[in-house]
């Protein structure tokens, strides 16, 4: 499969986050592409460097405000006395809150939804070179060059909004393809009409929010219950999109301990949804975190279970854009990456 990467992906290395109140390592670490990428030469795939996207990509879907701050936050942020060498907010923005921060605390409080997106030096450098990736991928499936396409994106962006960072994200990667994806679609007189299908073991609120009143994206999240699962304050079923939107958002929840069977009849499931729907092409949020022994486990899919959910995904016959999201058991990610191209490629080449 063509594959794109960008060495500037592992520069995003921040010291840690808060988890209960505790600092602790961040397990979205840089070892991921180092993984990733052994994998994909072993298997002999075309891996390329992506080109730089430029802005447009990104501010189409991205507020000004929010890439302006990701962009400065690190180098104004430590010029603060005492400060951290990462911004971790210690204010957090409420309905109540009605005007745009000037100060970098303020606007760190304004746009960062938890404390699990530190910004540390190479952050900005990391994140927009992961979108570029993401882009990449969707200008060679969405031009009809390639039938799919792998982006190597790290860190991941399925938890980051228009103008919100969350969860190891800050920007959007599936969302920014997806947008990408329906301008060339439309160029080339195909339906505008593109589906993400989020199979990562966390909610993909963040793609949710910026699809909410759209009805030429049609997003699908099958994940934990976030009852008792990040990110909580979304990704339950009854969120279906408001206005053109409504309808076009569909919520899969599964119980923590799902098995790899039962998340498997629900990625068929959200297949043929997503069918009816007639996409041109899918955006596939591609989660590890699924597996039975990530450190972030709530699912018991196995190594050879991404080999079936490659194969059921290809079977869908749709033109694919695959974006990497989660995923942080290091030590399992080629093998359960070589595992589903394996499997998407079997099922695309009968
Ligand atoms: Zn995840």
């Amino acid at each position: 499969m063509r594959c794109f990467h960008h060495p500037d992906t592992v520069l995003h290395r921040p010291p840690q986050f808060l988890v209960r109140g505790q600092p602790k390592p961040v397990p979205e670490k840089p070892e991921r592409v180092t993984a990733v990428l052994d994998a994909l030469n072993r298997r002999g795939d075309r891996v390329e460097v992506a080109p730089d996207a430029g802005p447009a990509a990104r501010a189409a879907v991205h507020s000004p405000e929010y890439l302006a701050f990701l962009e400065t936050a690190h180098a104004r942020w430590i010029k603060l006395p005492d400060a951290s060498s990462a911004v971790i907010p210690n204010v957090h923005r409420g309905p109540d809150m009605l005007s745009y921060p000037v100060s970098v605390v303020g606007q760190a409080g304004y746009h960062m939804s938890d404390t699990a997106c530190p910004i540390a030096e190479g952050t900005w450098a990391a994140t927009r070179a992961a979108s570029d990736c993401a882009v990449a991928a969707a200008r060679a499936v969405a031009s009809g060059e390639e039938p799919a396409a792998y982006a190597l994106c790290r860190p991941p962006g399925h938890h980051a909004g228009r103008d919100m960072a969350g969860g190891f994200c800050y920007l959007n990667h599936a969302a920014i393809a997806a947008q990408e994806a329906l301008r060339l679609l439309a160029g080339r007189g195909l339906p505008p009409r593109v589906a993400v299908f989020d199979v990562d073991v966390h909610h993909g609120n963040g793609t949710q929010a910026v699809f909410w009143e759209r009805d030429d994206v049609f997003v699908v999240s099958i994940h934990a219950d976030p009852s008792e699962f990040y990110p909580f304050m979304a990704g339950y079923g009854h969120e279906r999109g408001a206005g053109r939107g409504e309808g076009f958002n569909l919520n899969m929840p599964l119980p923590l301990g799902t098995s790899e069977d039962d998340f498997l009849a629900a990625v068929r499931d959200g297949l043929a949804s997503i069918g009816r729907f007639a996409p041109s092409l899918i955006v596939l949020s591609l989660g590890f975190d699924t597996f039975k022994d990530d450190p972030l486990a709530a699912f018991g899919v196995t190594t050879p279970g991404f080999g079936r959910l490659g194969r059921t995904v290809a079977e869908a016959g749709l033109p694919t854009v695959v974006v990497q999201e989660g995923g942080y058991a290091v030590d399992h990610l080629a093998a359960n990456l070589t595992s589903f191209l394996n499997g998407f490629e079997a099922a695309s080449t009968r």
